[in-house]
């Protein structure tokens, strides 16, 4: 029976034929399309470690995690100068001071940064600081942002939308790529499922990994950090998603020396715990492709009653 609108992975090479790695044959059954962000190789030789605040509260707090961030080994700063809350009541972002602050941060650190974009009218402000430009998982079916931020001509963090089936996700990714962009660097941060909220935050879905990478040649990273929504769950969190071949990580840090996170600081883990992860991550590397899931066909194992 066919439905109106439902898509399956079968779809995908007609859906999303600029991304889908059944018709852009160039990266072969397993190749990964390298997206280079201020000289850091998502998809390259290792995985690429971001770390940083949840938002961007002041300059001290920013520049001093990022310079923890930095000595942690990891390879790019992440913040949030735009938040996407809950509550309109609650801490949006401190905008385009933020973004100033990211500048200085990248200034005194050589860290390329992330930092999330909302709204498609900020866009070029956004880019103008940013080495790589994140569209959250809420607003990964902001049709209008996704091609905004594919007219950008910067490298895209592509969060999952937190109820989307990898379909939808990949057919964000095409709404990017259909600009003429494929820098895209997809990242899975967790879904809503029946535990939600129970025991952890979201439901960490590492099972995507190998059938994105079966999918598609874009590099593939996990957010940890919001997938668990528990400090204490984020390290070995990342070494799982690691072990099921994800190409990066992106971590949320944070230090009480600068006050208590305005958001997030839950999840949020320390510079020594950053570090531990980032080692792990080099170490990873060596053993990489030995161990790493082989792809796997999608769809022939369906749950039963
Ligand atoms: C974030 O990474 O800052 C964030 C808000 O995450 P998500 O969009 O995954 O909720
Ligand atoms: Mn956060």
């Amino acid at each position: 029976m066919r439905i109106a609108g439902q898509v399956q992975i079968d779809d995908i090479p007609k859906i999303c034929p600029l991304v889908s790695r059944a018709v852009n044959t160039q990266y072969g059954e397993k190749g990964t399309r390298v997206v280079e962000v201020a000289g850091v190789r998502f998809g390259g030789e290792r995985p690429v470690v971001i770390g940083g605040p949840c938002a961007v509260e002041s300059h001290a707090q920013t520049v001093g995690l990022a310079r923890a961030v930095k000595r942690a080994g990891a390879d790019m700063l992440r913040g949030g100068a735009y938040k996407p809350r809950t509550s309109p009541h609650d801490f949006q972002g401190s905008g385009l001071e933020g973004l100033c602050i990211l500048s200085i941060a990248r200034e005194e650190t050589d860290l390329p940064i992330v930092t999330e974009v909302m709204d498609p009218r900020l866009v070029g402000e956004v880019a103008q600081v940013a080495d790589m430009l994140q569209v959250g998982s809420r607003n990964m079916h902001n049709y209008t942002l996704l091609a905004e931020v594919g007219r950008a001509r910067k490298p895209i963090l592509l969060k999952r939308g937190m109820s989307a089936s990898l379909c939808e996700w990949l057919g964000a990714a095409e709404y990017i790529a259909k600009q003429g962009n494929l820098d895209i660097v997809l990242c899975e941060r967790g879904i809503r499922g029946f535990p939600s909220g129970e025991y952890s935050r979201y439901v960490l879905d590492l099972n995507v990994i190998p059938a994105a990478k079966m999918l598609t040649f874009l590099p593939i990273v996990v957010d940890p950090s919001h997938a668990t929504g528990v400090s204490a769950m984020v390290e070995p969190a990342s070494r799982a998603a690691l072990e099921m071949g994800s190409h990066g990580l992106l971590i949320e840090v944070a230090d009480l020396a600068f006050g208590e996170p305005k958001c997030d600081g839950l999840q949020a883990i320390d510079a020594a715990t950053l570090g531990r992860i980032v080692r792990f991550a080099h170490i990873r590397r060596e053993e990489s492709e030995a161990r790493s899931p082989k792809a796997v066909e999608v769809g022939a194992s369906r749950p039963g009653n």
